[in-house]
């Protein structure tokens, strides 16, 4: 250590503090608590949970299988725990989340509500100053960001959005009190993965739904289904392996892959694959379908076609049929949302479709949403109209490095090494952020975590205080992040891009090497002492 650094903490301050209390920001508080850390949690909501906790909107749900995305860092925990349903609903993840937290008496290491507003990184004692806006200050050797990358809601800037006079709330902010839909007229405006879900619950019950849509997606069922005994059963005995898979496998989830291609199959051969596929739970329409469709756009093709005859066979109306089905863009080109009973409801006779390509919304005004055919009167409005993905929440933090800002560093989108840490801010780190893969989320984001943790313990043994990326490692990270998004499966032209947020620098926010790539190099960076990083 550098005799002349006056890095000794104050009396009271923790040694790390950590943004954020849903799954990123709770992994990493027990780790760091096991490995005997003081830490302490801030957090903008009044629970824990995350995305859990403010997205309570009616069919709020898991699309990964509910064991596999919870933690896997106690196999006590995972035995106790019984999950309902293989894809389990809003409150139950949200009393798991709770669950995990009283289980491991981690709720004494919280603050509820309260938000960071500026962190700023002091050289001579080697701590960070965050300021809370409560009007309080914490002060940290490290700071964590562990602030989601769907946790900043977007509403579009549409024209006297303030001005309506009914009951209208984002799905990522939706309040706690429950929303009575009953006999209301309701518009779901936004038809990605949260507005697809609202639908089918406030559809039976609502006089009228109007669903206001930009972008058709390429929907396919969830085929959800309770666990039975027996697959409880079965979970249990068989944690170890489930563990082993979930801990190593490229997305993060159990789904095993497929060889076969569809452009080698036979039609009737595929067509009865793909059939297979559609009946199959979640995201096993990406992992366990044919080896080709996420790649060749000729299989993709295939895939597609068979969802849209598939949209056509279940939507009555023709031409609403039509309207549902994806036109400019491939399959998972865009997030495809996993749906129950969605395309079914368009065949209500209080369900409506208006394709905002056609007739664009011109504004809210007091009594409801006018498009460019006139005004419809609502009682609710239900913006399912998604987030400022990837990089909101940590540029809304207003971290700071003498003149440096990472808001600053960062107008031109984010600079990252595997999705952890950015060169010129020390002791700053950010798992579950961008950068990091695509999947289940709680998977990799833990392999972020659990380096994070390993970090700061090599620098404790070694006593050290301070340690800060390697610009070229941050530059060689990004540089790989980039050329994935040449050609990449992702598309290029939707939230993964920022491309739903009006002046969002055009950056892919994902690595789309994906989880493989940020194992490896983790594995590489622990046999080598951390070399990315300037310790001292
Ligand atoms: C509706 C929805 C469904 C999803 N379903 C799935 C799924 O099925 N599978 C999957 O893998 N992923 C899913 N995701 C992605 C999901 O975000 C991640 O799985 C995971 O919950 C992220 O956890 P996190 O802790 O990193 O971030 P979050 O859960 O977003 O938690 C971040 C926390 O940081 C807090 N915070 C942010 N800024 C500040 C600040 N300045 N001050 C104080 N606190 C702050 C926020 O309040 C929030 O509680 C879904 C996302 C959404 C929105």
């Amino acid at each position: 250590m550098n005799p002349a650094v006056d890095a000794t903490p104050s009396p009271g301050d923790p040694d790390v503090l950590i943004v954020g209390a849903g799954m990123t920001g709770i992994n990493q508080l027990y780790r760091l608590l096991e490995e005997g850390f003081t830490v302490e949690v801030v957090e903008a909501g009044d629970g824990v949970g995350g995305t859990w906790f403010w997205n309570r909107y009616p069919g709020s749900r898991f699309d990964s299988e509910s064991y596999t995305y919870g933690f896997l860092f106690s196999e006590e925990l995972f035995a106790e725990w019984v999950w309902s349903e293989h894809f389990a609903g809003q409150p139950e993840i949200e009393r798991y989340v709770n669950f995990v937290v009283d289980k491991f008496d981690l709720r004494r290491h919280i603050t509820f509500g309260v938000r960071v507003t500026s962190a700023e990184w002091d050289e001579a004692s080697r701590t960070w100053t965050v300021a809370l806006d409560d009007g309080t200050v914490r002060r940290a050797r490290y700071l964590i960001a562990a602030t989601g990358v769907l946790s900043v809601p977007y509403l579009p800037e549409v024209p006297g959005i303030d001005d309506f006079a009914g009951v209208s709330h984002h799905t990522g902010r939706w309040p706690k009190e429950p929303v009575d839909f009953t006999g209301t007229r309701v518009a779901i405006v936004g038809t990605s993965s949260s507005g697809v879900q609202v639908l089918p619950v406030v559809a039976p019950v609502a006089a009228s739904v109007t669903v206001f849509q930009r972008t058709a997606n390429w929907c396919t069922p969830l085929n959800n289904s309770p666990i039975t005994d027996e697959e409880q059963e079965q979970l249990r005995r068989d944690f170890a392996q489930l563990k082993q898979i979930l801990d190593t496998s490229p997305h993060g989830f159990h789904h095993a892959a497929v060889e076969d291609t569809a452009l080698d199959a036979d039609a009737s051969e595929r067509e009865a694959f793909f059939e297979q596929v559609w009946n199959s739970p979640g995201f096993r329409k990406l992992t366990s379908n044919y080896a080709d469709v996420l790649v060749d756009p000729a299989a993709n093709q295939l895939w597609c076609e068979f969802i849209a005859a598939k949209i056509r066979s279940i939507v009555h109306d023709p031409m609403t049929a039509e309207k549902l089905i994806p036109k400019d863009h491939r399959y998972a080109q865009k997030r495809p949302p996993f749906v129950a009973g969605y395309f079914e409801a368009f065949n209500l006779p209080n369900v409506d479709l208006v394709d905002l390509r056609e007739t664009p919304m011109v504004r809210v005004t007091a009594r409801g949403i006018e498009t460019t055919a006139g005004e419809r009167p609502f009682d609710i409005i239900v913006w399912a109209t998604g987030f400022d993905f990837g990089t909101g929440a940590l540029l809304r933090l207003g971290v700071r490095s003498g003149d440096r800002l990472l808001a600053d560093d960062w107008a031109d989108g984010p600079a990252t090494w595997a999705g952890v840490q950015c060169a010129h801010f020390p002791n700053f780190f950010f798992p579950g952020g961008p950068h990091a893969a695509a999947g289940n989320n709680p998977r990799y984001n833990s392999d972020q975590v659990e380096f994070v943790t390993d970090l700061l313990c090599a620098a404790r043994a070694a006593g050290q205080t301070r340690i800060e990326l390697d610009p070229a490692a941050e530059a060689r990270w990004t540089a790989m992040v980039d050329r994935g998004a040449e050609g990449s499966a992702f598309g290029s032209d939707n939230y993964y891009f920022g491309s739903n947020i009006p002046g969002k620098p055009h950056r892919l926010l994902l690595n789309a090497a994906g989880r493989p790539k940020l194992l490896k190099t983790f594995a590489a960076s622990r046999a080598n002492d951390f070399p990315e990083f300037h310790r001292s």
